[in-house]
């Protein structure tokens, strides 16, 4: 029997325990990304939403939605805007703080990346707690862009990132639960 989509996605994803500290499963999508077929079908799936539809902008978080970003925007023919840690921009930008498990952190776009109005895709390879994916779209939000969704190959649904996502209004897509 053909494995479902999200069979064969997770059968490409390396899981590894206790990284970067004890108790975090974490799911290394740099196998997925190394797998010809996997990589195609993750990028088709991801983008498969959004199909006809007009996308001006995908905008990926650093550093695993900058891959999937720009494999979608060209696949949308959109343009594609890196969200940033901070200090990593040379031009003028906009920064918010967002929340990690631990503490705080910032991240980082430039000002003239996205015109008011504009419809962007949000994109990184996985959502937890939803804190990195709320920075950005707050990020996004302030220079006045049309969010239309959030898009993750992997969710891990028990903390709650999608929720927190949808109770901003973000449409949230994901391949892998
Ligand atoms: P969060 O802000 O809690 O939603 O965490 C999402 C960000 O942290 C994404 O950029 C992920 O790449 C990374 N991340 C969080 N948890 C994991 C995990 N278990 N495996 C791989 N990456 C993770």
């Amino acid at each position: 029997m053909k494995p479902s989509l999200e069979d064969f996605l997770l059968s490409a994803i390396r899981t590894i325990p206790d990284y970067p500290k004890p108790g975090i499963l974490f799911r290394d999508i740099t196998t997925l990304l190394g797998n010809a077929r996997a990589f195609r079908r993750a990028v088709d799936e991801l983008v498969h939403p959004y199909a006809g539809l007009k996308i001006d902008k995908v905008a990926g978080v650093e550093a695993r939605g900058f891959i999937l970003g720009g494999a979608m925007a060209h696949q949308l023919s959109s343009g594609f805007v890196p969200i940033r840690k901070k200090g990593k921009l040379p031009h003028d930008i906009v920064r918010v703080a967002y929340s990690l498990e631990y503490g705080v952190d910032e991240m980082e776009m430039h000002r003239d990346a996205i015109r008011a109005g504009e419809r962007v895709i949000l994109v990184d390879d996985l959502i937890a707690t939803g804190g990195t994916a709320e920075g950005a779209v707050k990020l996004l939000q302030q220079m006045g862009a049309n969010i239309i969704a959030a898009c993750f190959v992997i969710d891990l649904p028990d903390l709650g990132g999608r929720s927190k996502l949808e109770a901003l209004g973000v449409e949230v897509n994901t391949l892998i639960s």
